[in-house]
């Protein structure tokens, strides 16, 4: 007997009812029609898929732009019986052919495929080959190639429709403007898609936003003042590093995390995070998609976010349990005009764009006609520095000629560091032998580095760490004081980027075509300034009311929590508190009356109106006598 999508979800979920907009997509996709959801994070969105991909004949195919989500999710599948699937990093062509026999024999319902692999002939082939009954698309937005969060490799799933015309789509997205949803619906040639959005900040999420000028201490007294879990996002790697250690000289339990951290570093502080019952992580928006923390109580930003996108992506992480949570933006207002720098150095014509290809080209030399296929890894600082480029404007350009599509950037982050001994050894030595610490660390290197006093030398910091016991962070505080000391001269070299020059050289040539697209982005930087400013600077109205219009929602009523709802509900009660206590004056000008008497002549809620009274008479406005009658003093 075939279980109707209620028996499914029971069955295998043991969930008694679909949640608010679940069914209705169900139903679209199993009438055959195509769909986009836009809906906060934690409102269930992969059951929109799930429970109609087990219902239909055939398998589901889910694209996703996050490998850890999907292993996550096929975990998730597999733990509840249902066999699934994912095709993420790179497998070789002997690989891909095993799998999909396997997956051709095994009754597989769900296949997970990142979006490059959509690339593969071999993929292709076998996707044509099989009985797809759906195809989701999460985090759909990343295809919009001006968003805010768009994936080159997301350009693939042009190629869904053309698989099978007739298979219905699923788009997902927990953001979109209706400039992006109008992409979405272009770029996967959805068939008069059925739409389904809610509102995009929770109902459980306070939106508080505050101009301070002691931003540090306010953040920390917000922070103590919470029980739960919390993230704190600041502009920087280097911020979130101190920053953290002022909150944890504060008392407070908390740890970073930034790009620059290698992979098992992050892996290890987002599950000590996760697994805490209160710690706050201060991080820069690396900290991101795919953080799955139901009980997160707090998200302060400590600075003005890049777009309104990013921002509500962010503060969308707290409260997923549903509980009531907090999102803070503290701000100093030199914050405003770090801002519109932030947002002037994204600002970049055509020229600008031609000047910093050709830099690029000559850093590599990589002369006219050649490069195509070249991958290097970009030490910022360095070629910045060659160039007398800011780092912000490079890093603004580098985005654009990824996006279209003459570079491919992926952030592959890895730091080097060079040294050279330039103190003699007698200097060395004795410095050495004074400081046992640093005498470990130094002659490690001067065993392992033979020539450390000829020249510069690469330092791998990792196999220092390794063979003298002691943690990376300790070597570099070591380093740094020797350096202060004179015994080396010391140099960091960030590689954050690797790229692939994937066209020739062909400086001007090659950018032409995208004039428009260069302008269009320069345009969208502009109003995104001029949105992000009005959000933070807006001094009455609901807040939410505005973030839902800007989505173009809007609320049925106020929020009545956010900060612009509670200045004005504080500044209705002092309106009527005014109002009380004249009234309450007035009628004991020529009169005493007693509590019940006055409650009785004034209109007011009973609660205000005594705690008026208590208010004059602590003030000595007004007095009670023996028998308790009020009267003026
Ligand atoms: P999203 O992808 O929108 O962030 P998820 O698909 O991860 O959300 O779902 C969030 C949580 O809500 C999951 O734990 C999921 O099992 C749960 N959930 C989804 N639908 C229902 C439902 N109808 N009833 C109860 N719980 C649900």
């Amino acid at each position: 007997m075939m279980l109707s999508p209620e028996q499914l979800l029971n069955q295998y979920w043991g969930y008694s009812s679909f949640r608010p907009p679940q069914k209705g997509i169900i139903d679209a996709l199993i009438s055959g029609k195509d769909a986009l959801a836009i809906l906060p994070t934690g409102s269930g969105k992969s059951l929109c898929y799930q429970v109609p991909g087990l219902f239909k004949e055939g398998i589901c195919v889910v694209i996703s732009p996050l490998v850890a989500l999907m292993e996550d999710q096929v975990n998730d599948l597999l733990g509840r019986n249902i066999k699934a699937v994912a095709l993420t990093g790179p497998q070789s062509p002997d690989e891909l052919t095993r799998i999909f026999d396997l997956f051709r024999h095994g009754g597989y319902k769900f296949l997970y495929i990142a979006p490059e692999r959509l690339k593969h002939e071999l993929v292709l082939d076998f996707l044509k080959s099989i009985h797809v009954n759906f195809w989701a698309v999460d985090e759909a937005h990343c295809i919009a190639q001006w968003g805010f969060d768009f994936r080159p490799a997301y350009q693939q799933l042009t190629v869904l429709r053309e698989l099978h015309p007739e298979v219905p789509i699923l788009a997902l997205t927990g953001t979109a403007t209706q400039e992006i949803t109008a992409e979405i619906i272009h770029a996967l040639a959805l068939k008069k898609p059925e739409m389904f959005s809610r509102s995009l900040i929770k109902d459980n999420i306070q939106l508080l936003i505050e101009q301070r000028e002691d931003v540090q201490a306010r953040i920390i007294a917000i922070a103590k003042a919470q029980k739960g879990s919390g993230i704190v996002y600041v502009p920087t790697r280097k911020l979130s590093e101190s920053f953290a250690s002022s909150l944890k000289s504060a008392g407070l339990d908390c740890a970073f995390f930034h790009g620059g951290m290698d992979q098992k570093h992050k892996q290890q502080r987002l599950q000590n995070w996760l697994s805490r019952p209160a710690q706050i992580m201060v991080a820069t928006s690396a900290f991101g998609m795919g953080i799955n923390h139901p009980g997160v109580r707090f998200v302060i930003h400590t600075f003005i976010p890049d777009a309104i996108e990013s921002y509500i992506q962010e503060i969308g992480r707290a409260g997923r349990d549903g509980l009531p949570a907090q999102a803070w933006l503290i701000y100093h207002r030199q914050d405003i005009d770090q801002f519109k720098r932030r947002k002037s150095n994204q600002l970049l014509n055509p020229e600008d764009i031609k000047q910093f290809y050709r830099h690029l080209c000559n850093y590599y030399q990589i002369a006219y006609g050649e490069g195509q296929g070249k991958s290097f890894g970009l030490p910022i600082g360095d070629f910045c520095n060659t160039y007398q480029l800011n780092p912000t404007k490079a890093v603004a350009a580098l985005n654009i000629l990824d996006r279209i599509g003459i570079i491919a950037l992926k952030h592959q982050y890895g730091s080097k560091t060079r040294l050279q001994f330039i103190a003699d050894n007698e200097v060395l030595n004795q410095a050495l032998e004074h400081h046992p610490g640093m005498g470990l660390i130094g002659r490690n290197i001067l065993r392992i580095y033979g020539g450390v006093f000829q020249g510069k030398i690469a330092i791998d910091l990792y196999q220092l760490a390794r063979k003298t016991g002691v943690s990376i962070e300790q070597i570099k505080e070591a380093l740094l004081w020797m350096e202060q000391q004179d015994l080396v001269d010391l140099e960091h070299l960030q590689t954050d980027i690797q790229l692939t020059f994937l066209l020739p050289r062909e400086d001007a040539r090659s950018i032409n075509p995208h004039t428009e697209l260069i302008q269009r982005h320069a345009q969208r930087v502009v109003m995104q300034q001029r949105d992000v400013l009005a959000l933070v600077g807006q001094a009455d109205g609901c807040i939410k009311q505005s973030l839902a219009r800007y989505f173009g929602q809007s609320l049925s009523t106020d929020c009545g929590q956010c900060s612009n709802c509670l200045k004005k509900k504080k500044q209705t009660s002092r309106n009527a508190s005014d109002a009380i206590a004249e009234l309450i004056i007035n009628l004991l000008k020529d009169q005493s009356l007693t509590i019940a008497e006055l409650r009785e002549n004034i209109t007011f809620d009973q609660e205000d109106v005594d705690a008026v009274l208590t208010y004059l008479h602590n003030e000595q406005k007004i007095e009670v006598d023996a028998v308790n009658r009020y009267y003026l003093k």
